[in-house]
């Protein structure tokens, strides 16, 4: 098998050095989301397009993107000499300052997103694009509540956790003021009785109207949703709603954000998941796919009215990395390598020609898939224990020792797979060739053979 992106050689696997970064790690590093004792990460020591190698020189196709960030594949030679070559020129330089690799990464992002969302405030990452997009809703508005949807992710610090309406908040559910969760269209577990797309968007949007009222629209900032929601389950919006969203918020004069830091820059098979909808967000935050994530970058897009707010008045934020020109300049060539390489319609194509049918045949022939649902490079298989009953494979919020066992059984067949409770979402680089994609999928129909010995 061979990726879509080739960039030399792969350097030779150092198993010595592979050992001792799996021993320091054990030692002093203290990871994410996780129980330290009971890690035992993979060693990485090469990537190329859509593959890694471990510290024993296995090599695995990535269907997993990272964490859903690298849309161009690893180790792209044109962003990786950018960004040597910024590297050279000038590594950082404060925010004050006007600096070319920034001004160019925002003239580039500033044409790809919707309306005339034209100005950009760059941050580190997705949390603080989202963080930042609240601070200028409640200060544009006056305004102080936010509303944010029930399974939705929208970062690890303190607001945009509790913005979070997944399980990753129930830790830190400490209270940030004036978070409000509503429930969003999912109609294959409807929370609204419904059995058609129709009837879950309009019901869904009945709800959300009354929730709105019942909070007093007066005192509603933002209303933040992702355009498709991502580790939280891949939820394409069923027709009308996420227009009818953005209706509501008009209507009441509430600051529309729509998180794209996992949906945007491709991987939904259009630039940004919004343009599936025929809806224009007033802020739009961005991170993961804008340059891959090959240097830390986000960023929050800017409407102009938002944006004239803070035209005679400071704007109370900032950040000492806001738009560092490495990321930046790694933003540019990313979105340069995006376009002349057609990424984004190879990610469409994808998705229409081989992710989609493929997972449509899964759920034909596995009794353990409950349903498939997604666009592009952007897929989710939930897997169930009893196709009448919906029982999921693993807990919401949980695991179980059979979804451990597809994971492992994905791993010895040389596969990445993403999984969440009893989701496996398949989001493998936008860049992935059609072979690639066909031979991680074939391994996912095998490990569905096992998944469906668990199932009724
Ligand atoms: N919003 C969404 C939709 C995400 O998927 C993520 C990360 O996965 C974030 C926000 C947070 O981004 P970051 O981890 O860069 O802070």
């Amino acid at each position: 098998m061979t990726s879509t992106v080739e960039s030399g050689p792969v350097p030779a696997i150092d198993a010595e050095s592979a050992r001792r970064a799996y021993e320091l790690d054990r030692k002093h590093v203290f990871h994410s989301w996780s129980a330290q004792d009971l890690l035992d990460p993979m060693v990485i020591t090469a990537a190329q397009g859509s593959y890694v190698w471990d510290g024993d020189g296995n090599k695995y196709l990535d269907f997993t993107s990272q964490l859903v960030n690298t849309n161009i594949g690893h180790q792209h030679p044109a962003v990786v000499s950018a960004i040597a070559a910024q590297a050279t020129k000038l590594c950082t330089i404060a925010p004050s300052y006007a600096n070319d690799a920034r001004s160019e990464a925002a003239r580039l992002i500033s044409a790809r997103t919707p309306g005339e969302l034209d100005k950009i405030f760059f941050t580190n990452g997705g949390a603080d694009a989202n963080e930042h997009a609240v601070r200028m809703a409640r200060l544009h508005t006056g305004r102080h509540k936010v509303l944010s949807a029930y399974r939705s992710y929208h970062g690890g610090t303190h607001l945009a956790v509790n913005l979070t309406g997944d399980p990753r908040r129930w830790a830190s559910d400490s209270g940030s003021t004036g978070t409000i969760h509503f429930f969003p269209p999912y109609l294959y577990r409807s929370a609204f009785h419904a059995s058609t797309p129709e009837e879950e968007s309009e019901r869904a949007l009945a709800h959300l109207e009354q929730l709105i009222s019942l909070e007093g629209p007066s005192t509603i900032a933002a209303l933040i949703l992702e355009s498709i929601p991502g580790t939280a389950g891949i939820y394409m919006a069923p027709p009308g709603y996420f227009e009818g969203v953005r209706e509501l918020c008009t209507r009441f004069g509430i600051v529309l954000i729509a998180d794209e830091v996992m949906a945007g820059f491709g991987r939904t098979g259009k630039w940004f998941a919004v343009e599936h909808f025929n809806v224009v967000p007033d802020l739009l935050t961005f991170a993961k796919g804008v340059n891959s994530g090959y240097v830390p970058l986000g960023g929050v897009a800017i409407n102009p009215e938002i944006a004239a707010t803070f035209g005679q008045r400071a704007y109370p934020g900032g950040l000492t990395y806001s738009g560092h020109p490495l990321a930046a300049a790694a933003a540019v060539a990313t979105l340069n390598a995006m376009e002349d390489e057609r990424m984004v319609e190879h990610a469409a194509a994808l998705g229409e020609t081989v992710i989609g049918p493929a997972l449509d045949g899964f759920a034909e022939r596995h009794r353990s898939v409950g349903e498939v649902r997604g666009v592009g490079v952007f897929w989710a298989i939930e897997l169930v224990r009893n196709r009448e009953t919906r029982e999921p494979l693993a807990p919401y919020g949980g695991s179980s020792q059979e979804m451990n066992q597809l994971v492992a059984a994905c791993k010895s067949r040389g596969l990445l797979p993403f999984t969440n409770f009893n989701r496996i979402h398949v989001v493998p680089p936008c860049n992935t060739s059609v072979a690639d994609t066909k031979a991680g999928l074939a391994i996912l129909d095998e490990v569905l053979d096992i998944a469906d010995g668990f199932a009724d």
